[in-house]
């Protein structure tokens, strides 16, 4: 509040000048209009006051004083004075004691108006009127006696203090408006700011329990539910629960090949197939972190709550198959995915979640082994499998790290003639500590794609190894070495150039080389593989499918492929002496192969009469223990050396 805005005004009620005049009244009071024109004589009151106008510094206006001739009009005068917004800061009542009655009315109902006036009440008789005004107004800062006749000095003081106690009461209650004003204003920041705070939390807690590609629950807020459904299991008697394991195949290739927004679409709408299967109560989550020790990404765990039967889960697994088997329609194509399911049920008594989720990986990681799109129920013996291959895959890292590696190489000889042909490099690596075979090592490396680093290791050493013999052995000049390539190594963005550098550096009859490829390797593939096959050609290799009758038999898509020689699987000449229906499926094979001028190999030949029966159906090469079993380079030199005709024995 400004001193501008300061109150100075001060009502005189008119009953004063009777009062003044009944001693030293040198005038009278006279009514004046509430714009403060005042008119007639001053009484006594608003003389005393206008008077020391010139004496005060705090007041530089002095008083405004208006005067009202009765109690009505005093009323009156207040009630417009506040409707104004320009209150009296106090009024100058007097009373008589024996009409007083009135004026205690009056000071009561100008109250009523504005309770905030200060009055001075003006007696005479000081001490009979005081007792009567408290009886009746009681105690109070607001009400003043002044006794007459009034002392000049007295007046002025009372009035000049009245009207300083009435601004600073304004400017205090100014001050705490503001400081109300700022509370509410800060009141409503907080809360604005605990608003933003519980939305931000509440966006952190759906980030927290949430996977941002597919809107389902992640693996903290699955953990939690699976941590629910085994106290519940404790508790209640027959209560089942299963946990199925989903990892979708192929996967990986579809984001490879197609980019991450298709691959998230995928993940979007496989989750989409999965809920319209699921009861409400199941929940289906998706795991974004390495679980034991695979990169995930496409896994995808469903709860099932409240089972009557465990036998269900299977059917649900089934189901899932079925549903994610039919083609997806992704950027204008159909792909088709599958899914393997790993299943662990409540049959087994979980204390914590992590070991069910363990478990249910097991077992998916085993459904994985059998093929794709299956499923499989967790057994114990699982567990120790997986732990085994943990320890395998970790002994193997030591082992990349060091390079402990070496290369056996297997004689290949010609049928009919039984003369060594060529050796194919076969990877050999000891881990310490643990009894394990090459193909148990090859499969862990494929599938934690340390095989990476494997191969190429392998295939820059054996064409070292084959440019040693050739240099130091005329009579080898044109032998072959033959190199496997995983299924993984196959699809890589850089395969081409990596075998390109190798065979340039090491300097080897590109012609002479073989790289052998699995038939599922290449059948799985599909496109993507014919395409990688042409490249290699291109690059003068000769090509191989490998393990030829395994799974796939691709008799029928034979010809898609550009090959030169078709390997038959040992597992397959094993039993083709024992099922004489093999015998009429090898001949088909070498028919065939014939008409596509690929030729033959047969491996795992082991007796003479395996020997006999493949050079009777026509097979043009074989590898097996009968002739040799793989060999280090030195041993291959010492054969070399020992056989200047090539000629093995059989
Ligand atoms: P594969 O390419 O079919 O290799 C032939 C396998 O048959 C070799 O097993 C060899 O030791 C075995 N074998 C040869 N003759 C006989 C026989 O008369 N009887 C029996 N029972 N077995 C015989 P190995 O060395 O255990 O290799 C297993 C598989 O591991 C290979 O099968 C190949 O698929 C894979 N592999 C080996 N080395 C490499 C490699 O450097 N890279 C890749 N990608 N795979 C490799
Ligand atoms: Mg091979
Ligand atoms: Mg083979």
């Amino acid at each position: 509040m400004t001193d501008r805005d300061s109150n100075n005004r001060i009502l005189i009620v008119g009953t004063i000048p009777e009062m003044c005049a009944d001693r030293r009244a040198k005038g009278s009071l006279s009514c004046s209009d509430p714009d403060g024109q005042h008119e007639g004589e001053f009484s006594q009151l608003e003389t005393l006051l206008i008077e020391r106008r010139a004496q005060t510094r705090d007041l530089p206006d002095g008083f405004r004083i208006h005067t009202a001739l009765d109690e009505g009009g005093a009323i009156e005068m207040v009630r417009q004075a506040v409707a104004r917004k320009k209150p009296y800061a106090l009024a100058f009542v007097g009373i008589d004691t024996s009409p007083g009655v009135e004026s205690f009315d009056t000071i009561e109902r100008m109250w009523e108006t504005d309770p905030e006036l200060q009055i001075v009440v003006c007696s005479a008789d000081a001490g009979t009127a005081w007792i009567e005004c408290t009886e009746r107004l009681g105690h109070s800062d607001r009400l003043l006696l002044l006794r007459k006749p009034f002392d000049h000095a007295e007046v002025w003081q009372v009035a000049l203090s009245l009207i300083e106690k009435w601004n600073l009461g304004r400017q205090a209650s100014v001050k705490l408006d503001e400081m109300h004003e700022i509370a509410r204003a800060t009141n409503e920041k907080l809360h604005e700011q605990i608003k933003k705070r519980a939305e931000v939390e509440e966006e952190l807690r759906y980030l927290a329990y949430h996977d941002q590609v597919t809107g389902l629950p992640n693996r903290v807020y699955l953990l939690d539910r699976i941590e629910q459904c085994i106290a519940r299991s404790h508790r209640v008697p027959g209560y089942r629960y299963a946990v199925l394991y989903l990892d979708l195949d192929n996967f990986k290739l579809v984001n490879d090949s197609m980019g991450h927004d298709c691959g998230d679409k995928l993940l979007q709408d496989v989750a989409q197939r999965l809920r319209t299967c699921m009861r409400t109560i199941d929940t289906v989550a998706r795991i974004e972190e390495d679980v034991a020790a695979r990169v995930g990404g496409d896994e995808f765990i469903v709860l099932l709550e409240g089972l009557h039967d465990l036998k269900d889960s299977a059917r649900v697994a089934e189901r899932f198959i079925e549903v994610l088997g039919r083609p997806f329609r992704l950027d204008g194509r159909e792909i088709t995915i599958c899914a393997s399911i790993g299943i662990a049920t409540s049959e087994r008594k979980y204390v914590r979640a992590q070991e069910v989720l363990r478990d249910a990986d097991t077992a998916m990681y085993r459904a994985k082994s059998r093929g794709k799109g299956r499923y499989a129920i967790f057994d114990p013996e699982m567990h120790e499998a997986a732990k085994r291959r943990l320890e395998i895959e970790s002994k193997l890292r030591d082992a990349i790290c060091h390079e402990q590696f070496q290369i056996a190489y297997q004689p290949i000889v010609d049928v009919r003639s039984s003369e060594l042909v060529g050796f194919e490099a076969l990877f050999r690596c000891h881990l310490p500590g643990i009894e394990t075979t090459p193909q148990e090592i090859i499969n862990i490396a494929e599938e934690t794609g340390l095989i990476m680093q494997m191969g190429c290791w392998v295939f820059r050493r054996a064409c070292q190894d084959f440019r040693t013999w050739l240099d130091k052995f005329p009579h080898a000049g044109d032998l072959r070495i033959s190199i496997n390539l995983s299924r993984r190594e196959l699809v890589d963005d850089d395969l081409i150039e990596s075998v390109r550098s190798t065979l340039h550096e090491t300097n080897v009859p590109v012609g002479q080389v073989c790289i052998e490829i699995t038939e599922s390797g290449i059948i799985e593939n599909g496109d993507r593989a014919i395409v990688r096959l042409r490249e290699l050609r291109g690059l003068g290799a000769q090509l191989h499918m490998d393990d030829f009758g395994t799974g796939y038999s691709s008799l029928s898509c034979l010809h898609t492929f550009p090959l030169d020689a078709v390997k038959i699987d040992r597992a397959f000449t094993a039993t083709m002496t024992k099922d004489t229906r093999y015998i009429a499926v090898v001949k088909a094979i070498v028919t065939l192969c014939r008409a596509l001028g690929m030729r033959v190999t047969v491996e795992g030949i082991e007796t003479p009469e395996q020997l006999e029966l493949v050079d009777s159906l026509g097979c043009d090469l074989a590898q097996g223990f009968l002739f040799a079993r793989p060999m280090s380079s030195e041993a291959v030199q010492d054969l070399l050396r020992s056989t200047p005709d090539r000629l093995m024995a059989a």
